[in-house]
Order: C-alpha cells, then structure tokens, then sequence
C-alpha cells in the first residue's frame, strides 16, 4: 500500500492515556479493517507523562497502519488535533478520544453518510454515560450559552467526535489561529454537514484529562473566538449604569430641596464603590481576555513543537512531514508549513 493512498485517517489525541491506549488500538483497527478500505491510525501524543508513547511506538512497530506524533510538550487537546490534521493524508479524516467514550463503531455510519456526499459528519450524543452531574449541567450550558452568543451554527451536544472530507481538512488547516475551538472552526467552515447519533459512553479506564480549569480556559476560546457580545456588556452596562445615576440624582436633588431627610449616605457609598469597582474589574478582565488572544495571535509561534513524527513515508504531496520526521528540532518549519496553505 502506498502511502499517498489512505482513505481513511483517524486521529487520536493523547495526554496520559496509558490504560486506556492498546485496547484503544485495538478497537479501532477492528472497526477500520471493516471499513474495508486503507487507512492509517495517527496517534498524537500530547506531552504524556506516563508510558503512553512507549506503548504506541510498540504497537507502531507491529503495524505499519499506525503512526505517532510525539509533542515536545502539553499543548492541548485542540493543538493535538490539528497537528493530527497537518499530517492525515486520508480522503475522510475522523477525529476521535483516546478513552473510547465515543465508541469507534460509530465511524461505520459517519463513513457511510460521507459515501452519501456530506462533507463533515459529526456525532451527536443522545446521552452520557458515567459523566458528573457537574460536567453534565455545565457542558450543556455552555452549548446553549454559545449558541445564544455566537452567529456560527455550532450544533448542540457535539464533541470533536467527527469525519471529515479533505477538503474541510485543507480549509481548517489554513485557518491560522492560535486559540483554536475546533468544533466551532469547522461549523465555520460550512460544507455539507450532518450528524449521526450515539450513546456516550463511560471512560474505558483512567480519568478525565479536563480539570475545570481546562474546561473553563476551553470554554472562554470557544466565546471569544467566535463572539464579540462579552465586549459589548461593557457598554450596555456602562449605558444602564448611567442612566440609574441619574435617576439616583434626581432622587437626591429632590431630597435636598423638597424634604428635611437627612441621609447618613456613607454605607451606601462603600457599597456602591465596591459594587462599581467590582463591574469595572470584571469588564477589564474581559477585555484582557480577548487582548491576550489578539497577543498569542500576532507572536506568530508554531502551534505546537513536534519531538518525533513515525511511520510517515515521504511521498511528494507530504514532504514537509517527512521533513518533520528528519528534523526533530522544527518549530520554524512548522511555522512555514502552515504559513503554505494559507
Ligand atoms: N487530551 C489531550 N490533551 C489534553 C487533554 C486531553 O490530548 O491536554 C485528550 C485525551 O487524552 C482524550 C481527549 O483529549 O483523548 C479528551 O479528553 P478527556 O476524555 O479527558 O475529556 P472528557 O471526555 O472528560 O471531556
Ligand atoms: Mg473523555
């Protein structure tokens, strides 16, 4: 098989996943040899600290379908992603976790809808298994939240769970941005899309690799890169506010001339400057949100620092890849790369 012939790409991110990874492997190949067509398992490996990358470069050594992508570091479930994009050669790319709560046979039925000429194919969870309330009542907010603040159509309880065409991939992968909120990119995107629905499982083993600071810090690059409405708080409030001080003085002036109450005041001062300094730090805050994004934007570094890249062959169309494979320092070639497509 040669390599520029891949159907399929898979796509699986890593951080820490070492309990989970062979049996991982494993369900995967069994579901993509019934695909029946090439494909390669592309395995990203996000700065794990565990014997994650020890186990898939064994497994990589038994079958010349898989391939690693072994960061230098912890970039990101997102970054982990895309990279896997840069170097999927496949005419359908599919996304999917390391912890098997999205069950690989599921790519059966997104294959099938992308025979059927969609473009991109995501999965819809109908429910989630073995997930804290907490997760469950935040995660849901936070789709209704989105939607409500954003003019992307980004569907409702989807995860990075998808297929998708290579043309979608090509287009994404010119989609520059550092603080990147992939699910959201690819509605962007547009093309034909549609869904296939599943049970979210439990995870297989381990633990979820999304503390609620990951989760929060997620959640903010999904509003910020697709909404300018929290900027815009400033001045509704700031409108709303003045219009209440002049109600306020009204109020005041009428006391002061038509009334004997005296009003002792200082109380309601205090309150009113810690309520007021509360909102202007807040507003502040979230304008630094979006300024330290515009910040990680214009330093125009590589999205992610590659330690080693296995099982890629050199054909024509991916020699930066194989240029990867023989540069292990390669921060700026990356850069190049994907300075390329855009
Ligand atoms: N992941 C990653 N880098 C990170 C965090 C997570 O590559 O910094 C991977 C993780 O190994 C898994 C996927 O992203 O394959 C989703 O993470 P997880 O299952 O922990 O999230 P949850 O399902 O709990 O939201
Ligand atoms: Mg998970």
């Amino acid at each position: 098989m040669s390599a520029a012939a891949v159907t399929y790409s898979v796509i699986v991110p890593m951080y820490n996943e070492e309990l989970v990874i062979e049996h991982t492997y494993e369900r995967l190949k069994e579901t993509m040899d019934e695909a029946g067509e090439p494909y390669e398992l592309i395995f990203v490996n996000d700065g794990s600290k565990d014997r994650t990358v020890e186990l898939v470069n064994l497994i990589a050594e038994c079958d010349p379908n898989v391939r690693l992508v072994d960061f230098s570091r912890n970039f990101g479930h997102q970054i982990a992603i895309s990279a896997g994009m840069d170097y999927a050669k496949g005419d359908a790319v599919v996304v999917i976790d390391a912890d098997l709560q999205d069950p690989p046979s599921v790519i059966l039925a997104m294959i099938e809808k992308w025979k059927e000429g969609y473009e991109v194919v995501y999965g819809r969870r109908l429910k989630r298994k073995g997930e804290t309330l907490f997760k469950k009542l935040t995660a849901k907010a936070f789709y209704r939240l989105l939607r409500s603040m954003t003019n992307v159509d980004i569907p409702l309880d989807t995860g990075d769970f998808r297929l998708i065409d290579r043309k979608v991939c090509d287009v994404l992968r010119g989609l520059k941005e550092k603080n990147r909120f992939v699910r959201g990119l690819i509605s962007w995107i547009g093309f034909r899309q549609t869904s296939v629905e599943y049970v979210r499982e439990e995870r297989f083993a381990g633990e979820t690799k999304y503390p609620l600071k990951k989760m929060i810090s997620f959640a903010l690059d999904g509003i910020t890169s697709f909404s300018y409405k929290p900027l815009k708080i400033a001045t509704y409030l700031g409108f709303l506010l003045s219009l209440s001080s002049f109600v306020y003085l009204l109020i005041v002036l009428y006391q002061g001339f038509f009334t004997d109450t005296t009003t002792p005041g200082w109380a309601t001062i205090v309150v009113l400057n810690l309520l007021f300094n509360g909102i202007i730090l807040i507003l502040l805050g979230v304008i630094g949100e979006y300024i330290g994004r515009i910040y990680d934007e214009s330093k125009d570094r590589p999205l992610y620092i590659v330690r080693e890249a296995k099982g890629f062959q050199a054909t024509s169309d991916n020699a930066a890849a194989a240029d990867k494979e023989a540069d292990s320092n390669n921060g700026p070639e990356n850069a190049k790369r994907l300075g390329k497509y855009v």
